[in-house]
Formats: C-alpha cells, structure tokens, sequence
C-alpha cells in the first residue's frame, strides 16, 4: 500500500489527476486500469503537438493548430492548460468532465505537474497522484528506449523531470511505478475502485 495522506477510499472520487514525469508510464497505466474498469471516463486533451507515428486524432488526443488552441483558451472551454516542455500546448476540454462528473462517473486526467496545479484551484476535491519512476536511471531508460523523441528532445524532457520530480510531495499520493499491474493495484486502492 503506497503512501496516502488525507485519503479516505469510501468517498465517490469525482475527479482523478494522474501526473508524473515524462517517461514515467502514465499513459502505459492509465490505459491499464481503464481496461479494468472500464466506467471510468478518461479525458481526451488537446494539443498543438503533432501526432507521433500510429496516433490518430480523436483517439490519444484531439490535435489541434494554435489558432484553435488560442480559440479554447478564449472561450473558457479548457479546465487548465500549459505549455508542456517548453514546446507545445496541451489542455483538458471543460465540458466533457464537468458533464461526466455531473453523471456522478470518475474522471481519470492524466496531465503534468502545471495542469496538476490548476487543477487543485478549479478541483479541489480532486484526488491528485503523482507517479514517480523506480529511479533516475531507470526513467532515462524508459526515455531513450521509447525512441519517440529526438536526443534533444529527450534531454528537454529529462530537464523538465528534474523539476517535476521535486514536487512529488504536493500530490495526495505518490505511487512508484515499477510495474504497471502494481501500480493499478495501488491506482484501484487510492481511487476506491
Ligand atoms: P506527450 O507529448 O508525451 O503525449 O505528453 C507530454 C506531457 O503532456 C505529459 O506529461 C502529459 O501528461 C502532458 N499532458 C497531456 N495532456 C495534457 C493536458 O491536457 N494538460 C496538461 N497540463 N498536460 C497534459
């Protein structure tokens, strides 16, 4: 059982915040636990950064150019917003989970540390987890061995983590994602699943 401050597990959780470091895995173990439960609602954000080979818009992300995004920011449609490794511009649309959680369903965010922190002021009942790696090492492994970005992104990505790695202790939970099936298990216990 990780860790887990101000938790109580028998309360409906009406919003769930995944964040972590780059590499860390939250996409490998949000996709996880919304196959094992599937009445989770995971929202789908929209960026300006353009689709990696197999990603399809509407599907990992809606992909959207700057004047779109600019258009969203205006209109009050996105929950939080930020611009993610100094490039480009990731957000959660609004309505999806507001009607979600109107449903009285879970919704699972899986965003960084500055949509995390955005999201404690709009959400603050919020349930926040940070997902940390097993070690240093082991998240340059999981980085370089993604082969998505280039050496410089990657070095981008690795100066963010540093930072973002420090402020694991403003989250409710931090849950060290060694293996995915663990780190469900430990996501299933912190959401009262
Ligand atoms: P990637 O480019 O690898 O898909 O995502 C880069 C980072 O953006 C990840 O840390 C991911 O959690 C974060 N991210 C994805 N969607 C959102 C979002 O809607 N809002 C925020 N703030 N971050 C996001």
């Amino acid at each position: 059982m990780p860790a887990a401050r101000g938790f109580t597990t028998d309360e409906h959780v009406q919003v769930a915040v995944i964040s972590g470091p780059t590499a860390v895995g939250k996409g490998t173990v949000v996709a996880a636990l919304s196959r094992l439960h599937p009445e989770l609602v995971v929202s789908r954000s929209v960026t300006t950064r353009p689709p990696r080979p197999g990603e399809r818009d509407g599907v990992e992300y809606d992909f959207v150019d700057d004047p779109t995004f600019d258009e969203l920011v205006a209109a009050d449609g996105l929950l939080e917003w930020a611009t993610v490794h100094n490039t480009h511009r990731y957000g959660t649309p609004r309505r999806p989970v507001e009607e979600a959680v109107a449903a009285g369903r879970t919704v699972v965010l899986e965003i960084d540390l500055q949509g995390a922190r955005q999201v404690r002021t709009s959400y603050p009942q919020a349930r926040q987890v940070f997902l940390a790696p097993p070690s240093w090492q082991e998240l340059v492994r999981r980085l370089v061995g993604r082969g998505t970005e280039t050496p410089e992104q990657q070095e981008r990505r690795l100066r963010t983590a540093r930072v973002e790695l420090a402020s694991a202790d403003e989250f409710d939970a931090v849950v060290v994602n060694d293996t995915v099936p663990g780190t469900v298990d430990a996501l299933v216990t912190l959401l009262g699943l």
